[in-house]
């Protein structure tokens, strides 16, 4: 059974609560040691934390050419039409993202504007410890490689010390990624940050990973650039009486069934739907795999919330800043001026967040933890880097040269004004 709050008590057990993502002293305190090891000693030291940490260590860190070739025969024909499918929505998506360099203002005498330039080599983080994840390789890869970066490394951890998933590596073909290293953790990272004989450094990292991983991407932070650090998953649905229980219920357990800290909740102005939603959770859970995982998320983490009407739930929602939003009400799309703060949102009663994390085209990579407050998920943006330009000509900086000089005189930078008034004309 999910808890059943009333608006109020909601905010103050929910809304008010920071840092959801905080990860644990002693796990930075190792990724520190790691990172602080390789960057020293190389692949001497990703060989040991390889070993210690990932069990074995493969013969060869790379994935060669024949090992990516063969993983196309170990996948179900199926399962990798379904890949290519996924990839192709993602593609076509994220191509609308691009954008070409802007000259902003343009006369004989001044030109000034921003060059768009990919980033030059990307690493791609795939987590691989517990499970395995073919949607992140292409949500995380196909922006990246639209983008024009030059090189797309991947980085993921061997299955018992030798070979990849080859899900992952087919996966990889697909969204067109250069090259796989079958290393994971904070020594992936840390190698793909200051290189080692073995590993190229990379100018950013994107991708999820368990706490090690968050841990390392943090400390290696402004050495390279990195995404974002992703707190526990959620869902926010906002329904009423239109919205099918058996739906509802089914999308707030897709949720739950990530992590036990991960959080569903429901914002509803009908308490029949809040009921039926909590009589069909037990049902839809009994049978679920995962029941374990879901059931802590659920009664430990999660929320149905009775509001007074629809614009109390829509207020709760731009708080909560929720990394999935749902809305199960009829004709959705007149409520999309009504949203503010969420990753991404999910319209009507047959858009499951499912379809969103797999296969439809936008970015499954999004902000946790209240922080779509201020960021968006993954894009195109996340590989380019915009670079101004400015070219003024003799007589457009003789205009301009009174105001710069006295800018710089009121900061006491007497250095700037000269520059200035060196180039202006004697009369
Ligand atoms: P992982 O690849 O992130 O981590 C496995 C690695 O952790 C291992 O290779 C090992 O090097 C390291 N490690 C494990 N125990 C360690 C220890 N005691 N000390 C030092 N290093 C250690 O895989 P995972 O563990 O399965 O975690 C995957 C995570 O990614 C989950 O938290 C999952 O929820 C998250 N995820 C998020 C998204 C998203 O889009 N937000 C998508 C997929 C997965």
């Amino acid at each position: 059974m999910i808890p059943i709050y009333q608006s109020k008590n909601f905010q103050e057990n929910f809304l008010n609560i920071k840092k959801e993502n905080q990860v644990d002293e002693k796990v930075y305190q190792v990724a520190k040691e790691v990172i602080a090891d390789i960057r020293v000693n190389g692949d001497v030291a990703l060989e040991k934390y390889v070993a210690k940490f990932d069990r074995s260590v493969p013969k060869n860190w790379e994935v060669t050419t024949e090992e990516r070739e063969s993983a196309w025969n170990q996948v179900d024909p199926n399962t990798i039409d379904a890949l290519k499918r996924a990839g192709a929505n993602i593609k076509a998506f994220h191509k609308k993202q691009l954008q070409s360099s802007k000259f902003m203002q343009v006369d004989s005498d001044i030109v000034s504007g921003q060059l768009f330039r990919a980033i030059e080599r990307v690493g791609i983080y795939v987590p691989g410890g517990t499970a395995c994840y073919p949607s992140s390789v292409l949500m995380n890869a196909i922006p990246a490689v639209l983008a024009g970066v030059d090189e797309v490394i991947m980085v993921t951890p061997a299955r018992d010390g030798e070979e990849i998933a080859p899900i992952l590596s087919v996966a990889a073909d697909i969204a067109g990624v250069d090259r796989i290293f079958k290393i994971g953790g904070i020594q992936a990272i840390a190698a793909l940050t200051y290189g080692t004989e073995s590993v190229p450094t990379v100018d950013k990292i994107v991708g999820p990973g368990n706490a090690y991983v968050a841990a390392a991407k943090s400390l290696v932070f402004g050495d390279v650039g990195i995404d974002m650090i992703a707190g526990p998953s959620e869902v926010a649905i906002i329904a009423d009486d239109t919205a099918n229980p058996v739906y509802v219920a089914a999308d707030l357990i897709a949720q739950s069934e990530h992590d036990k800290n991960a959080r569903s909740f429901l914002f509803s102005t009908s308490k029949s739907l809040i009921e039926a939603t909590n009589k069909e959770v037990e049902k839809q859970c009994a049978v679920l795999p995962r029941q374990e995982i879901a059931g802590a998320s659920l009664q430990e983490k999660s929320a149905l919330v009775y509001v007074s009407d629809i614009e109390e739930a829509f207020r709760l929602a731009n708080k909560l800043a929720p990394e999935h939003l749902e809305i199960q009400l009829d004709n959705p799309l007149d409520y999309l001026g009504k949203i503010k703060n969420a990753g991404s949102v999910f319209l009507g009663h047959y858009t499951p967040e499912s379809l969103g994390d797999y296969y439809a085209g936008p970015n499954h990579v999004l902000p946790t933890s209240g922080t779509a407050r201020f960021s968006s998920g993954l894009s195109v943006d996340d590989f380019i880097k915009k670079t101004t330009f400015l070219y003024y000509s003799e007589n457009a900086l003789q205009q301009a040269s009174d105001d710069v000089m006295t800018i710089a005189k009121e900061e006491f930078l007497d250095g700037h004004a000269r520059a200035v008034e060196k180039r202006l004309k004697k009369n």
